[in-house]
């Protein structure tokens, strides 16, 4: 197998095979450009998503460029479908994913040439497309008390659907849509659920039109442009109150509570003395950008983050990250692939 190529991508989930059918037009596969991803199978993320994440509960996947995606009926989990239409994408356009195959670290060597050292020997490459997402990085904050917690606790990565709450006291604290898709699922099936989230929710009234959509992906750029962590889409458009969250806002499913001070055995305990009983928590509280591999580049900076210029780290051309920040959405992934194939062939033809 050919070891040396010109561009590697890390992650084979919407952005990675974005990224590789643009590079596709340009590159052999194998020789020219080579996609590594550690999943058994086809479907990035998509197929580690709940059974009851379905097409009407999912906001919108879009499709990969030049093949549409399949619209089944509603009530389909996602998990169900996605992974078969990126296994028929990455068939229809010879991508020739490796996998299972887990990238470990990224080195740069002495002749500008990149490393990519995985489980299965090393690669060289002139340039890197990272497209890892955040799914294998689950956030959980820290509480005092926590570790004590009698409970069960979990985060959304291991949520698989409301049925083994029935009749468990149920925390659920986050003030994201996986947040809230949880205590509606779970709500008629639990004895009792609280919501309790860092900040009060802000409410989003009407289309989430182009026009907005636009404006919420510069407010994310602008973050990583200045090497500040990316925040996640959410935070900056609100929750949408489509006819299911209204009407679970009205029957009182979504009546939060501000954030608790620490757990105890058997709940959660606010200074004011306020004690709610629980024996489930679960962390809806969101996901990190996976980017362990590239630690040996140093590319993070005193804020936190890694400063970007659009899908180009800024102290790095030879390394863009796609799905990342802005990009972290199903179609932001579409146009950052495009984005960083077009520049690093740029750069690879100085
Ligand atoms: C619950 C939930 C619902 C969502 N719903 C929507 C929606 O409706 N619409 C939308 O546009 N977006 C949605 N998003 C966001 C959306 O899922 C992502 O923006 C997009 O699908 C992520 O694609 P990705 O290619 O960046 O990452 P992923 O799909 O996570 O793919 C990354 C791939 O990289 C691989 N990988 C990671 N690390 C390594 C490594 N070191 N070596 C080798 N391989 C590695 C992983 O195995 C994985 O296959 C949702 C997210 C969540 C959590």
């Amino acid at each position: 197998m050919e070891r040396e190529v010109e561009v590697a991508v890390i992650g084979a989930g919407q952005a990675g095979l974005a990224a590789a059918h643009s590079l596709r037009r340009y590159f052999e596969p194998e020789s020219g450009f080579v996609v590594f991803d550690h999943n058994p199978g086809p479907g990035g993320a998509w197929q580690h998503r709940w059974p009851t994440l379905t097409f009407k509960t999912v906001n919108r996947v879009y499709q990969l460029p030049d093949m549409a995606v399949p619209e089944p009926d509603e009530d389909t989990p996602v998990a169900d479908v996605i992974p078969g239409y990126f296994a028929e994408y990455e068939r229809a356009f010879d991508l020739r994913v490796q996998r299972p195959v887990s990238v470990e670290a990224v080195r740069s060597l002495p002749d500008k040439r990149l490393a990519v050292e995985t489980d299965r020997g090393t690669w060289t490459a002139r340039a890197l497309i990272n497209a890892t997402g955040t799914w294998e990085r689950p956030f959980w904050p820290r509480y005092p008390g926590q570790e004590a917690f009698g409970g069960r606790q979990l985060h959304t990565a291991q949520y698989r659907g409301p049925e083994e709450f029935e009749g468990k006291r149920v925390i659920v604290v986050g003030g994201g849509i996986s947040g809230i898709q949880h205590l509606m699922e779970i709500a008629p099936l639990a004895a009792e659920t609280h919501w309790v989230t860092r900040r009060p929710p802000e409410w989003r009234e009407g289309e989430f039109d182009s026009e907005y959509g636009r404006e919420v992906v510069a407010k994310v750029e602008e973050r990583v442009r200045r090497g500040l962590r990316p925040r996640s889409v959410i935070s900056v458009t609100g929750l949408p109150l489509s006819p299911e969250v209204r009407a679970a806002r009205e029957a009182g499913v979504l009546d939060r509570l501000p954030m608790f001070d620490r757990i105890e055995p058997d709940g959660a305990r606010w200074e004011d003395g306020r004690f709610v009983e629980a024996d489930t928590i679960i962390w809806a509280t969101g996901f990190r950008a996976s980017l362990d591999h590239l630690a040996p580049l140093k590319l993070r900076g005193p804020r936190g983050g890694i400063a970007m210029d659009g899908t180009r780290v800024a102290a790095d051309p030879r390394i863009h990250l796609v799905g990342y920040g802005p990009s972290a959405s199903t179609i932001g992934a579409n146009r950052a692939g495009r984005t960083a194939v077009r520049e690093i062939r740029e750069l690879l033809a100085t």
